[in-house]
């Protein structure tokens, strides 16, 4: 059902608009956000307004080169606060500062064990990981507007299924009330999916695209989906489990359960059931899983290894050319550690596999690589999603500071907000 968006939605969009030109862009006056952005004039003024008074954008100096008066340069202003974009995968936790221009400014990893049964165990290496980062980046909690969070798809509990998931993934859903309060600010939650999703728009291969999708290659495989400029999340937010679509009728038990699941051909440990498949006793197969991935990269030339990419490979573009047929996008873009650990060695026999397969014109102006984000996509993802979500107008409003010219009253500001200096009027 179509639905108008109602003016405070469109002025939150084009909030976001002007800030994601500037964090990727740098700096620019406001006719240049005019014409990126393609708001009027006067909105961008009125909305650049109220992002100076929330501390975000700032002055960078004033641009002579026109032919009418000087006009003022703006950049985002990396100290008007910090975001934390979390990613929860099965086998790590890792805690990235950014500052509001999202750049990274601390990190921190915890390695997880998918065989832990205790959720708690996973909050508080969550936690830890959170506290961390913050002092890496020598932030406080008060510095942090939002906070991200990026939980592991999900993960049948249906009793029914073969294989019911076992370990702390089966309680993922209480993850989140676990460590709210441990927060330091408000949390937006999403897929891992819809977070490389968010990152591609801001900083990768979809920027300016229409319609693209970003799969994530890992333990876990599935497809960030953009359709026309938006990432999809679908009824009940669970959009883009792709790799728990069918490549092979009644094919190998996958985690979730059913059979023949892509995941279980092009996940970490379908790669590895490949490799078992070519030679059940090969050295390799004794490693954890990123040791796994990083020795079958530098071990190409093994005949084993090689056909186990050859077969992953055509696995892969198979199961591509579905999503093409469904959606033809004009990017398709593979990330994650797996893709960029074994991206180059599985294109070829993708592509070759996707071409053959993908209907007739579906996949003719197709753009197939590997993302050029090669920071913790889901994390600056998740850190993309918590800014979007800071600039909505009551979050923004909450943290507005007061305009340099009322603050004659020395006004004591609210307990919750740093004490950080005023800028200097311009
Ligand atoms: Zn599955």
């Amino acid at each position: 059902m179509n639905r108008t968006r109602s003016s405070s939605e469109i002025r939150d969009a084009s909030r976001r608009e002007i800030v994601r030109a500037l964090v990727v862009g740098g700096t620019a006056t406001r006719n240049d956000l005019a014409r990126s952005t393609g708001l009027s004039a006067a909105t961008v003024s009125n909305l650049v307004t109220e992002l100076r008074e929330a501390g975000l954008i700032a002055d960078a100096g004033t641009d002579n080169a026109g032919t009418g008066r000087p006009t003022t340069v703006l950049r985002i202003d990396g100290r008007g606060g910090s975001f934390l974009g979390i990613d929860v995968a099965e086998t790590y936790i890792r805690a990235v500062v950014f500052d509001a221009s999202l750049a990274e400014i601390g990190a921190a990893d915890v390695d997880l064990d998918e065989a832990w049964s205790s959720i708690d165990r996973v909050a508080d290496a969550l936690v830890a990981a959170v506290d961390e980062a913050l002092s890496r980046g020598g932030r406080r909690r008060d510095d942090i507007l939002g906070v991200g969070l990026g939980l592991p798809g999900i993960v049948s509990k249906d009793p029914r299924r073969d294989v019911p998931p076992h370990g702390w993934a089966a309680h993922i859903r209480d993850l989140e009330s676990r460590v709210r309060r441990h927060l330091p600010a408000p949390v937006v939650t999403a897929n891992p999916l819809q977070a490389v999703g968010h990152s591609e728009i801001w900083f990768g291969t979809a920027r300016g695209r229409s319609s693209a999708v970003v799969v994530n290659l890992g333990t876990g495989v599935g497809a960030g989906i953009i359709v026309e400029g938006r990432v999809l999340r679908g009824a009940t937010s669970t959009a883009g489990e792709w790799g728990h679509t069918v490549l092979e009728l009644d094919g190998r038990t996958c985690r979730c359960g059913r059979r023949g699941c892509v995941e279980a051909y092009v996940g970490v440990p379908g790669i590895h059931q490949t490799l078992r498949d070519v030679d059940a006793g090969h050295a390799l197969l004794g490693l954890h899983q990123r040791d796994f991935v990083h020795g079958l990269r530098d071990s190409v030339d093994d005949p084993a290894v090689a056909q186990t990419l050859a077969r992953t490979a055509r696995y892969l573009g198979i199961a591509l050319s579905d999503i093409v047929a469904v959606l033809n996008p004009e990017v398709l873009t593979l990330t994650g550690w797996t893709a960029w650990a074994l991206g180059s060695s599985l294109l070829p026999g993708a592509r070759a596999a996707l071409a053959e397969r993908a209907p007739e014109m579906t996949a003719a102006r197709l753009d197939l690589g590997v993302s050029p984000v090669r920071v913790n996509s889901v994390a600056t993802g998740m850190a993309v999603l918590a800014f979007e979500n800071h600039l909505d107008s009551r979050a923004l409003a909450r943290r507005s500071r007061p305009r340099p010219e009322a603050t004659v009253t020395p006004d004591p500001l609210p307990p919750t907000l740093p004490q950080t200096p005023q800028p200097i009027a311009g």
